[in-house]
């Protein structure tokens, strides 16, 4: 580790500007350009940043459930140091930031790019735009964020925050796991941590691809107003204090029939509070149905269970990924 990255809290950084190394991931120091509370569960948190139109994207431009690294310093910390990383990051960075003292390192979380809009340089008659990308932080309900989730809860413009993304320049846009292959039909299931990636992911979809995406967020005033394509069915589900994951549970049983049944498998047992619980096939090409679930840890268990042993899915046409484990606090 040279004395530059020593410098810089610990987490290898490369310098700024053209010269910069070539690698997938980046360290983005941004700003808050707007907050929006869209809801009372939902705030968007829109950044700016000189280096934000070397962030990566699908070959399309599109960010799907493109999952970034978001730093919160620790309470009582400006950590001036890691504010301060910017530039390309080494490939064992993550290492080196976890061998930091929890004090200086700050809190990393993971969060899904909602929206990524490139620059568009000033030209006669137009004052042209700075690149922006926004997060869709989810406020806890009942209280009870943890350092992510109260940061967003505080945000203001002019505030700074590093985010760790996948590097335009790289290539493979790292971070995207949505993969249908040439599925049209497709089952989106998440709770309210999983609808930035749901709704990014419906914006995207060919007009012909058909399915459903079912959503479980705190209270009715949480929908939000997403584009999808016609012979997509979006069906919200308020959970107002239903047990966390019940209704959409209930309701991918209702969307999905086991009468569909082609041969059940007993998918391996995964412990959801010693192990994270993420799997994300490549659809094998020519099946007809894809399934994509994100949320609580359980939650999201129960359904793959359902889809894989009672439908008789074949698992390589399931992802499914524990976004977060209710009670624990996940380590990045
Ligand atoms: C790939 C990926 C993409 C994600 N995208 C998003 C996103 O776009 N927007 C988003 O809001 N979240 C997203 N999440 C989930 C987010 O990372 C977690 O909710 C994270 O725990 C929030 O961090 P925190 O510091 O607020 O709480 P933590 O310190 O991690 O947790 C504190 C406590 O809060 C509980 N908790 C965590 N999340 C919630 C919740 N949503 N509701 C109720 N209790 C909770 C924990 O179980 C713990 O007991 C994503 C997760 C992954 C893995």
């Amino acid at each position: 580790m040279s004395a530059d990255t020593v410098a810089r809290g610990g987490i290898a950084a490369g310098p700024e500007g053209a010269d910069d190394p070539v690698r997938p991931m980046r360290a983005f120091g941004l700003r808050v350009a707007r907050v929006a509370q869209l809801t009372p569960h939902f705030r968007r948190i829109t950044l700016t940043g000189e280096d934000l139109d070397l962030f990566g994207s699908g070959p399309g431009g599109e960010t799907l459930d493109l999952r970034i690294k978001v730093l919160i310093p620790s309470p009582g910390h400006d950590l001036p140091e890691l504010h301060a990383v910017r530039g390309s990051l080494q490939d064992d960075w993550y290492q080196n930031w976890r061998t930091l003292d929890e004090s200086v390192r700050g809190a990393m979380r993971t969060y899904t790019v909602r929206d990524l809009r490139r620059a568009v340089p000033a030209s006669s008659g137009f004052a042209g735009r700075a690149a922006e990308l926004d997060i869709d932080f989810v406020l806890h309900p009942g209280g009870g964020s943890g350092p992510a989730g109260q940061w967003a809860g505080g945000a203001t413009v002019g505030d700074s925050l590093t985010v760790i993304g996948p590097c335009a320049r790289w290539g493979d846009c790292l971070g995207i796991e949505f993969a249908p292959g040439s599925a049209g039909r497709v089952l989106l299931v998440g709770d309210e941590t999983a609808v930035p990636a749901i709704a990014a992911i419906l914006e995207s979809l060919p007009a012909h691809v058909s399915g459903h995406a079912v959503l479980e967020v705190p209270t009715a005033a949480d929908f939000l107003d997403i584009a999808f394509p016609a012979d997509v069915e979006v069906r919200w589900h308020a959970r107002n204090g239903a047990g966390h994951g019940e209704l959409m549970d209930a309701d991918v049983r209702n969307v999905i029939l086991p009468a569909a049944c082609l041969r059940g498998e007993e998918p391996e047992e995964v412990d959801i509070d010693g192990a994270l619980l993420w799997e994300t096939p490549e659809a094998t090409p020519g099946h007809g149905l894809y399934a994509w679930l994100a949320g609580e840890a359980a939650a999201i268990r129960g359904l793959r269970r359902y889809l894989v042993r009672d439908v008789g899915m074949d698992r390589n046409a399931v992802a499914f990924m524990g976004y977060w484990r209710m009670g624990q606090v996940l380590a990045a």
